[in-house]
């Protein structure tokens, strides 16, 4: 395997403190914000507009975020007005804190259109039991009842990890230019890990704010939900960084939402695609014999994967994506059995 031709010019495995900040380049700064699982932080992005800021992602729900928000507009806003809040997606590290922050600065939500739909209608679910085909979704994954019954409690808890949503919005489309301090940014979406992901792309500044898009030693996570078990995000991903090669510059710094910002943004993009073409190989080669989707984890991750830990979920959707790509392109087939399992197998 190729080595990572990835460089990290403020460090690798440096970064500010949980709460606290740094210049990354002239008027972007880098707010580590603690996160309570296992990744635990996410990179927030504060931009010196010319007659305030621009906070890009806001972190999780939660009283340490209101704390260190807190601190950011005490001890580097110094008073001044926040304009935008721009995020990037819809998952609740990056969109938790919007609401709140929008209310407290009376400043406008800026997101693409379907991610923040898909907001909406993952908050509806609270206080509602899962539906009997979300249900019936992880059934035909082979899963036993703990894994069912972890589903069942967990359903709806997305809006828990996020503060009450505004009531309008901003919609930022591909491309669509905004003016900072002078500079153009350029919104770039992508697909796969979410539906419509914007990063932010700066060519004065030589910067892309890449959210989950890039993540230096990360893979994201690409998921079929129980929403569209027919989706195939696999192809949205990879198409998605086959547009980072064609259409962005080679020598951007790149500021991911984890981990520390990185150049190499080519070599990145390349890796994740071959990466999962190697992962679609032995997913193939180990379909040469009739299989479950709970009986394919081995192959796609290097952890033994257990129904009990919340890893499952992302093992589930990140596998039956590759068995989407593979069974859409004809390379597979899959039978229901009796109880309504699927099971996967070579197309002979
Ligand atoms: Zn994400």
């Amino acid at each position: 395997m190729k080595k990572s031709n990835l460089e990290y010019p403020f460090g690798k495995k440096h970064f500010p403190e949980a709460g606290n900040w740094q210049e990354v380049a002239e008027d972007v700064y880098w707010l580590r914000m603690p996160l309570p699982m296992s990744l635990d932080h996410i990179n927030l992005w504060l931009l010196r507009d010319s007659d305030g800021w621009v906070i890009v992602d806001t972190g999780m729900h939660s009283d340490i975020g209101k704390d260190i928000w807190k601190k950011v507009e005490r001890d580097l806003f110094k008073g001044e007005p926040v304009k935008k809040i721009i995020v990037t997606h819809m998952h609740p590290d990056h969109v938790g804190m919007a609401g709140w922050l929008t209310r407290r600065h009376h400043c406008d939500l800026w997101m693409a259109q379907t991610e923040l739909l898909t907001c909406y209608r993952l908050v509806s679910d609270m206080g509602k039991q899962a539906p009997a085909v979300a249900i019936q979704f992880y059934e035909e994954c082979g899963h036993n009842e703990e894994f069912l019954e972890m589903y069942r409690t967990r359903f709806g808890s997305y809006g828990k990890a996020i503060s009450e949503l505004p009531d309008n919005f901003r919609r930022l489309r591909d491309m669509q230019q905004l003016i900072i301090n002078d500079r153009n940014w350029f919104a770039f979406a992508t697909s796969g890990h979410s539906p419509e992901h914007m990063s932010l792309h700066c060519p004065d500044l030589k910067l892309i704010i890449a959210g989950d898009q890039l993540i230096p030693r990360i893979s994201s996570n690409v998921s079929v939900h129980a929403l569209e078990p027919e989706a195939d995000p696999l192809h949205d991903w990879l198409e998605s960084n086959e547009k980072i090669l064609s259409q962005l510059p080679a020598d951007l710094l790149v500021l991911p939402a984890h981990q520390e910002p990185f150049t190499g943004i080519h070599d990145r993009a390349q890796h994740l695609i071959d990466s999962h073409g190697r992962s679609l190989d032995r997913l193939f080669k180990h379909l040469d014999q009739p299989r479950r989707i709970v009986d394919c984890f081995s192959v796609l991750f290097k952890r033994p994967i257990k129904s009990s830990d919340m890893s499952a979920f992302l093992a589930t959707g990140e596998t039956r994506a590759h068995l989407n790509w593979l069974k859409l392109r004809n390379k597979i087939t899959e039978v229901s059995d009796d109880d309504g399992v699927l099971w996967y197998q070579q197309t002979v």
